[in-house]
């Protein structure tokens, strides 16, 4: 076997809650607009349209508590709380019955977002990839693994903003359920073990500037919570 020129980075990693062991991410891929509320607050028409996925770098994951420097090129940095979920077993073309299947576990994670980036973008008609995938972009809580939490198909979201909550939804509310997010993208592409899938924010994201503490809470799955520098 060749030498590395360089040595390889560590793989980005998760705490699992009740384990010493670690979730090492693979990948990221994230759901838009997955709930009616927030899509007709960025201006779309909530009607079952096929997902849209994008994809954020794994080495965005940052662990929750951290305090991040606010994000260069950006005056419009947006909280987006987001039910995580963890894949276990990977597969190409999963049947929805089998989706739940491959998933390990939950988290609760923000998508921050560079607003502006974004709208412009999508002015442009160009690629989101520098408003979503960029450094600390995507803070997750400890994963609950599905064998003590289940799959939670109901139960509150929420995010609050220096204890302000801002954004306040249930996870019944979602257009795609995680079994269908599962099975969808599996048909882009291989999932593996490792891949996280953001499954869409509620209504009410917003801007969040220096100093501000944000914390969000998944009920039935755990809280991620972030201080912006
Ligand atoms: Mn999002």
């Amino acid at each position: 076997m060749s030498a590395f020129l360089f040595p390889p980075p560590e793989p980005a990693a998760l705490a699992i809650a009740g384990e010493t062991r670690r979730f090492p991410v693979r990948r990221i891929f994230c759901v838009g607009q997955n709930y009616a509320a927030h899509a007709r607050e960025m201006g779309k028409d909530p009607s079952r349209e096929q997902p849209c996925f994008f994809s954020k770098p794994a080495d965005a994951v940052v662990a929750s508590g951290a305090t991040i420097p606010y994000p260069p090129r950006t005056t419009d940095l947006h909280h987006e709380i987001e039910l995580v979920a963890a894949i276990g077993s990977g597969g190409a073309d999963i049947a929805r019955a089998d989706a739940l299947a491959h998933v390990f576990g939950y988290g609760a994670g923000i998508d921050l977002t560079r607003r502006d980036l974004q709208s412009e973008a999508r002015k442009a008609g160009r690629p989101w990839d520098l408003s979503k995938g960029f450094d600390n972009s995507a803070p997750l809580g400890a994963l609950a693994p599905a064998t003590r939490v289940g799959h939670p198909g109901k139960g509150r979201i929420s995010l609050a903003v220096n204890g302000a909550i801002r954004q306040d939804a249930d996870l019944s509310d979602m257009i795609w359920s995680v079994a269908e997010i599962v099975a969808i993208l599996s048909q882009f592409v291989r999932l593996e073990a490792g891949d996280l899938i953001f499954t869409g924010t509620p209504a009410g994201v917003g801007p969040i500037v220096s100093g501000d503490h944000v914390t969000g809470e998944i009920e039935g799955v755990g809280g991620v919570a972030l201080t912006v520098g």
